[in-house]
């Protein structure tokens, strides 16, 4: 049997624990909101910035999506550089032959080294946060992801 102080005690774990859910859904909506502000840098064009915006969100016109919206046949899938390959936005950002090859002479450069990821936003989050968490070298790197981006 609950007295009616243990029903208040009980009642305030309640409280406590609905604020702890809320606080970790609120984290984690930051954390999704992280990606949505990811393209926009202060340094950055407008341009640059929604073009990456649009990427993030496969907005790009590939033709793996040309296809899907049915503008050009099946037939015409293969990248725009000749490599041979199905051209998705994965495909030209990280995976192609020849576009792809921008990230190793830029990694080399700047001495990040790692595997590159499947999607392009793992892509884009691995990169920047693989300084660390020094935050004047993500903002370069940043920076860097999305100026070899526009290049591409
Ligand atoms: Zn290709």
């Amino acid at each position: 049997m609950l007295n009616k102080g243990m029903l208040v005690e009980k009642n305030n774990k309640c409280c406590i624990n609905i604020v702890k859910e809320t606080n970790n859904l609120r984290q984690e909506i930051q954390t999704h909101d992280v990606a949505l502000a990811a393209p926009w840098h202060n340094k950055v064009p407008l341009k640059v910035s929604i073009c990456v915006w649009c990427l993030f969100r496969n907005r790009w016109l590939t033709k793996d999506n040309l296809v899907r919206r049915g503008i050009i046949s099946s037939d015409n899938q293969l990248c725009v550089s000749g490599c041979g390959q199905q051209e998705t936005i994965d495909h030209l950002i990280i995976h192609c032959n020849i576009f792809g090859e921008l990230w190793k002479f830029i990694k080399n450069l700047i001495g990040v080294y790692s595997v590159d990821p499947f999607q392009v936003t793992d892509h884009f989050n691995q990169f920047v946060h693989s300084s660390g968490g020094y935050a004047p070298r993500r903002l370069f790197l940043r920076l860097t992801w999305l100026c070899c981006t526009w290049v591409i």
